[in-house]
């Protein structure tokens, strides 16, 4: 009442404008375009004007920020190594449904690599929410921290591809430092685990083909105890006499229905026996050598 508010407004104002120039003179020239000019700024103890001097200066994003997503790529032996499996993952789970990938092919075969040929992401669409980078199972696409992406045709130039989206590690290291070695403490973890098991797979499988080896000589010698010809085992014998009383019984003519029924199963016995015995023979071989 009485304008003691407006009063009251206009002495924050005026002091804030008298103490830029005190802080000017404190801080010299480190005030303006400096990290801890800006950083002053920001804090409970900015005595002055505490605005930006946008876009010269720019607002320092924390690590967590997110704004359009980004393909990373390894660089292996100089070569880009792109991360991204084109497994679809993303893709599914986009709530605006804003991305889309080309898969590769083996032109030969036709069967699909496990790289993207393309990839676009609708950046006009996407709503930064971050579901593509949390369930990629390949830490392939990361939500990034640029956000001057104006444009003055957006249908041109708002969509964007693999080539457009694609970033090295390292910069993704940069940008989020901690979420970096956070994973890629769990690939080395991981990566170890893996040797580990493959160490212990080679061990494991040095020791069985040593029992294997053992087993199979002691079959070995077992089998040249008892190997004999296949035609002296008993199964064999018992074969070649069936199979001789059958062709006895072909050769003459059946006296009945019921002779020639008997001729037909010593005929069908006899093969089975034979078979039987010639099993046990290989048998009997594959295991002695
Ligand atoms: S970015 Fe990740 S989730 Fe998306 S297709 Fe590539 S590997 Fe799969
Ligand atoms: S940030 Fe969200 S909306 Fe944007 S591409 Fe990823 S999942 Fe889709």
């Amino acid at each position: 009442m009485y304008g003691k508010g407006i009063w009251e407004g206009l002495k924050v104002t005026l002091k804030h404008f008298i103490m830029s120039y005190v802080d000017d003179f404190r801080w010299g020239r480190k005030r303006y375009y400096t990290p801890e000019g800006i950083a002053h700024r920001r804090s409970p103890d900015t005595a002055g004007i505490f605005t930006v001097q946008y876009p010269d200066e720019k607002l320092p994003v924390p690590e967590e920020f997110r704004f359009i997503p980004f393909l990373i790529y390894d660089e292996v032996d100089g070569q880009q190594k792109d991360r991204c499996t084109s497994c679809g993952i993303c893709a599914k789970v986009c709530p605006p449904q804003c991305i889309w990938i080309v898969q590769t092919n083996d032109p030969e075969t036709g069967r699909p690599i496990p790289e993207p040929q393309e990839f676009f992401i609708d950046i006009d669409i996407c709503m930064n929410c971050g579901f593509c980078a949390e369930f990629c199972p390949f830490d392939a696409i990361k939500m990034d921290h640029d956000y001057e992406l104006s444009v003055y045709d957006r249908h041109e130039n708002n969509i964007f591809n693999k080539a457009r989206l694609s970033k090295p590690a390292s910069y993704y290291a940069s940008i989020r430092p901690t979420n970096y070695e956070r994973e890629e403490a769990i690939r080395r973890e991981k990566e170890a685990k893996k040797a580990a098991r493959k160490g212990g797979g080679a061990r494991g499988g040095g020791a069985r083909a040593r029992r294997a080896a053992g087993k199979g000589a002691a079959r070995g010698r077992a089998a040249q105890a008892q190997a004999k010809p296949a035609a002296e085992t008993p199964a064999a014998q018992d074969a070649a006499a069936q199979a001789a009383a059958a062709t006895e019984a072909a050769k003459g003519k059946p006296s009945s229905s019921e002779e020639a029924r008997k001729a037909r199963l010593a005929r069908a016995r006899a093969r089975q026996a034979a078979r039987r015995a010639q099993q046990q023979s290989d048998q009997d071989e594959g295991g002695g050598e």
